[in-house]
């Protein structure tokens, strides 16, 4: 591509991509052939990386180098934000609470769930993570029968959808969201945190910002990127056909204009 301004070639576009689903299987390593792709694509647009993990199981899953490898890296959806290898912003549910909020809300949590009548009580009733609170009103440290019969027992009694009624209506002020998800817990997060945080850091720079994803139906995680009237939204089911669309939308027309 070469600049309007006659200056050094720069991009407009940027295809951002999910992980699990869209670059590797599910919770498994990028084949090297995904890898390469995303190397050559960088030839034609600005590539980014989007996941919802952190930082350490997106390495496992796309490499060791991975922060330096792509024009940028957003992990747990952008709250840690790497931009040519370095690291351009890093954001909490502690830094944008406050310690005194979160006290509160935890507070509540914790007594809410010893007033609790169910049938079993284990350990780790709040997971606390960087961007977000786990909440499991059993424990996380149950066992995988303890899960199960935990499940069952929420399917009829609704234990967990009422318990995020109350903290919806008791918090409304802290704007958080809500996601039940799993056999046995929630998560508990500010709104904007899903993958749609990450767009702040390349709005300014893109006038076409691409998004892939495999879950981008209502309630997925890759929703709301998706539907974002910032970008525009890719559904793929799987990494080949995630590098059969990038190769039809951007490398093949890139190469059919050279032969002009
Ligand atoms: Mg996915």
């Amino acid at each position: 591509m070469v600049a309007s301004d006659g200056a050094k070639p720069h991009y407009k576009t940027i295809a951002l991509f999910d992980v699990d689903g869209t670059l590797t299987v599910p919770r498994k390593k990028a084949d090297q052939s995904t890898l390469d792709f995303l190397q050559e694509l960088r030839k034609y647009v600005k590539v980014g990386i989007v996941g919802g993990s952190d930082q350490i199981k997106i390495c496992e899953q796309l490499g060791p180098k991975a922060p330096i490898e792509y024009d940028y890296l957003f992990s747990e959806n952008g709250l840690v934000a790497y931009k040519e290898g370095e690291v351009l912003a890093i954001q909490s549910l502690k830094k944008h609470l406050g310690e005194a909020k979160l006290k509160e809300l935890i507070n509540f949590v914790l007594h809410y769930i010893a007033d609790l009548d169910i049938p079993i009580k284990r350990g780790t009733f709040i997971e606390f993570r960087n961007g977000m609170l786990n909440v499991s009103p059993i424990g996380r440290n149950c066992s995988q029968e303890e899960r199960d019969e935990f499940e069952e027992f929420d399917l009829k009694t609704g234990i967990r959808k009422k318990f995020v009624g109350i903290l919806r209506e008791k918090f409304a002020h802290l704007n958080l969201v809500y996601s039940i998800g799993g056999q046995i817990s929630f998560d508990v997060f500010p709104e904007g945190w899903d993958k749609t945080y990450c767009l702040r850091f390349v709005e300014e720079e893109f006038s076409d910002i691409h998004f892939f994803g495999d879950k981008t139906f209502e309630g997925g995680n890759d929703y709301e990127i998706f539907m974002s009237e910032k970008t525009k939204g890719h559904t793929v089911t799987s990494p080949v056909d995630t590098v059969q669309q990038c190769t039809e939308l951007f490398i093949k027309p890139a190469k059919e204009a050279l032969q002009c």
